[in-house]
């Protein structure tokens, strides 16, 4: 007994050490926590322009921090809302419930927007107008343990362009989140969160960036002929934006100033509009400076947009990263002074990644193409119209889901897999269509363990559709021109994934990681509790140096 007792007593002394000697590096949690979702950035963008990264940025991420460079999306559609909802609970969209930025809510018989919510108001517009909050999201996020944690003395704020991608990773009980309102140009919270905004967005707001931003136009940082990273230009598969005639450098802004708000997301100046306002917040709410760590959780929206509208090869996508890396040195710099090197946790992720646009697939002799909705919804009403007689059997289609009809259907068929049988043969006849799931029987489906457990996890019984459509690759929901994502192919799943500063330790693993990993990942760091539908691993080589 007395042997027993002296080692038990050596086993304690011995972990106090090595807690200790741990504890001894850094200080037990760090000042802040910058969360930073670049909004389609797919892995490879962080070497792709490195030859014109500056040390700072991008560069500086790699050598000092430790990256994760086989981090991938754990569940199919890979979507704005899913992924951030996603990266701050760790949870899968089968679970938290946010399956899209938008889907078919059987209920109500409408489609509803992920953030948005009738029971509050819009803060910082000068109308009334209906506004937003995470009640949809189901789960609790990192930054709610984080408050829950310090029974609520921490600060955590979310921040960007896009409502979703402020709303949903500030979490239910965020001190604040901040969007911008492309009507009137301002940045604007909910009475969700407040009564009325911070003197300090107030003042922001009244600076009027946009507008000055406006004023310089948008052309490239370096001569044109010296983008060999991209295509030529003007290619016919971009989209043009904002009225322009053709997808070109320079472009002119000066025409937007004062109304038209919305174009500063499809430029750059939507990172440079957004590192600011994070700042402002920063100082605003005094982030970092209490007795216990803050959580800022910023997301860059102008990446999508300028993606989506002239695709991941062109000149305009290129320029956007450049000017992002410059910017993210400055940040970096803006943060070192502020609280010390080693006194802020960083992370960088995405949302989820993009395809190349089919146009330029098919340019490169590479298999690609678009299927619409549409398309596919005149297939499936023809079938069982022809075959059952059955005239509007499709309530909806959004995010790759098919929502039936059973209310009309059940009263002509006693079997629902005729249903099935007719809806599989006429859809597998579309080109680019690999396949149709029925929804709830996912797990018996011959499709590799993969595809099968990425949608499994993305299917929400409650929220999601009937069938699940799956792409052959490189094809895309949607039009030809400019590109997109939502599938659970590579380039739409693997995401960056790199940490710096606070008891980070230079290095990478290409491992395979889940997004779901970083909100474990986080509650490991900081010793606390993880959100409860946390379902990723923990990332022991950045947790146990
Ligand atoms: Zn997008």
């Amino acid at each position: 007994m007395l042997k027993l007792k002296f080692y038990l007593a050596v086993a304690a002394l011995l972990s106090a050490v090595y807690l200790n000697g741990q504890y001894n590096r850094a200080p037990f949690r760090p000042k802040i926590i910058v969360g930073m979702v670049v909004d389609q950035m797919r892995w490879d963008y962080l070497y792709k322009f490195q030859d014109r990264y500056t040390e700072g940025g991008f560069k500086r991420l790699i050598r000092e921090g430790f990256s994760c460079e086989n981090t991938h999306i754990d569940y199919a559609p890979t979507i704005t809302a899913c992924g951030h909802t996603s990266v701050y609970t760790g949870s899968v969209p089968a679970i938290h419930g946010i399956i899209g930025n938008s889907w078919y809510d059987r209920i109500s018989g409408n489609t509803v927007g992920c953030v948005d919510d009738n029971k509050v108001q819009l803060v910082g517009s000068s109308a009334s107008r209906t506004g937003q909050s995470p009640h949809r999201n189901l789960a609790t996020t990192i930054t709610d343990q984080l408050r829950i944690a310090t029974n609520f003395q921490s600060k955590t704020v979310g921040v960007a362009i896009k409502d979703r991608a402020s709303i949903l990773p500030a979490g239910h009980t965020a001190t604040a989140a901040f969007w911008l309102d492309s009507e009137e140009g301002n940045f604007v919270s909910s009475t969700f969160y407040m009564d009325r905004l911070p003197d300090w967005a107030v003042k922001f707001n009244r600076s009027k960036r946009i507008d000055a931003y406006y004023k310089k136009g948008w052309n490239t940082l370096f001569p044109l002929s010296s983008y060999v990273l991209s295509t030529a230009d003007d290619k016919a598969y971009e989209n043009t934006a904002n009225g322009e005639a053709k997808p070109v450098f320079p472009r002119k802004l000066s025409q937007f100033i004062g109304k038209n708000y919305g174009a500063v997301k499809n430029t750059p100046y939507g990172n440079t509009l957004t590192f600011e306002f994070a700042k402002a917040a920063i100082e605003g709410y005094n982030l970092g400076r209490g007795k216990v760590t803050d959580f800022l959780a910023v997301s860059f929206s102008s990446p999508d947009a300028i993606g989506h509208i002239y695709g991941p090869n062109s000149v305009e996508m290129e320029d956007n990263y450049l000017r992002l890396d410059r910017e993210l040195s400055q940040f970096f710099e803006y943060l070192d002074k502020k609280f010390g090197k080693d006194n802020y946790l960083y992370f960088l992720t995405a949302d989820h990644g993009v395809s190349e646009s089919p146009g330029f697939f098919l340019e490169n002799r590479m298999p690609s193409g678009a299927v619409s909705g549409k398309e596919l919804n005149q297939a499936i009403t023809t079938a069982l119209q022809e075959q059952l007689g059955i005239p509007d059997p499709v309530l909806a289609i959004a995010n790759s889901q098919i929502y039936m009809n059973w209310e009309a259907l059940d009263k002509k068929i006693t079997d629902r897999r005729r249903v099935t049988d007719i809806i599989v043969s006429a859809l597998r006849k579309l080109p680019g269509i690999a396949d149709v799931l029925p929804s709830e029987t996912l797990s018996a489906a011959s499709v590799p363990e993969l595809t099968k457990r990425m949608l499994i996890n993305g299917y929400n019984a409650k929220r999601s559709g009937d069938y699940m459509i799956v792409l052959q690759p490189a094809w895309v929901m949607g039009s030809a021109k400019g590109a997109t994502h939502g599938t659970w192919y590579t380039y739409d799943a693997h995401i960056p994934l790199v940490w710096m500063g606070w008891r980070i330790q230079p290095g990478y693993t290409n491992k395979p990681v889940g997004m779901t990993a970083i909100a474990p990942t986080l509650a490991a760091l900081l010793h606390i509790q993880a959100p409860g539908a946390s379902v990723g691993e923990v990332i022991t080589e950045i947790t146990v140096p």
